[in-house]
């Protein structure tokens, strides 16, 4: 009797094992990461709540992280502020194990929207090798194209009701500007280069701009 216990005990302790491996397995192929991208003001924070919601993944946005950091005067926070407040990108070693944390705190996620991240790329392709660990990678990059003088003036406007210090001065939103066009926009090739790339037009009402991104998303999945 205790044999057939066993017996009976071991063969669903083997299916278990298997039904868990499948899941496992289902979840990796149902993972979707995806690299939000675009100069500041473009409206990735924007867009990047309503995915989430609607494609159920959790939204990673670097800058907002530092800036709860700063509020809260951790270490990070420390590190982070003056290059945020000079519209500086922050050092890249900083900037990376900052992500990985973050991406760790939500083992069970059913993938990424990386908003703000990566900006060089170094960051890039680091992503790739702490994605590969998980057996993970990036799916997509969605780049929001928006004209420069419509940034500033969405960004001078944001600054009037956010209270962001970095927003609030047309000089420093220049200076984020001028970073983006010499460190940043070159990441757009690394994932050109692996035919991730996708260009969005970032004009529009902030439904038609879901529309657009929800179109290239499904295309992926
Ligand atoms: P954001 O909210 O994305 O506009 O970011 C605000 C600021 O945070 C930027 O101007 C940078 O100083 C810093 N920051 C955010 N993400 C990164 C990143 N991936 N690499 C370096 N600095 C970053």
């Amino acid at each position: 009797m205790i044999e057939i216990h066993y017996i009976c005990g071991f063969k669903l302790f083997q299916a278990c094992k298997k039904t868990h491996l499948k899941e496992k397995i289902t979840n990796i192929n149902l993972m979707i990461n995806l690299v939000l991208f675009g100069a500041p003001g473009a409206g990735k924070g924007t867009q990047a709540e309503r995915l989430q919601e609607k494609y159920n993944l959790i939204h990673i946005s670097t800058g907002d992280v530092f800036r709860y950091n700063i509020k809260n005067k951790t270490e990070l926070g420390k590190q982070a502020k003056t290059y945020i407040d000079e519209g500086r990108l922050v050092p890249d070693e900083v900037t990376i194990n900052m992500l990985r944390s973050e991406v760790n705190k939500n083992e069970n996620a059913k993938g990424f929207i990386f908003d703000g991240f990566p900006r060089t790329t170094a960051q890039a392709e680091s992503l790739d090798e702490f994605l590969s660990t998980k057996n993970a990678k990036v799916d997509a990059m969605l780049a929001l194209e928006v004209d420069d003088e419509v940034l500033v003036k969405r960004l001078l406007d944001r600054g009037k009701i956010s209270g962001r210090k970095d927003d609030a001065n047309e000089e420093i939103i220049r200076k984020r500007l001028a970073v983006y066009y010499e460190e940043t926009d070159i990441v757009k090739s690394y994932y050109q280069k692996e035919n991730k790339f996708h260009s969005i037009d970032g004009v529009g009402s902030i439904e038609e701009i879901t529309d657009r991104l929800s179109e290239a998303i499904d295309q992926i999945k």
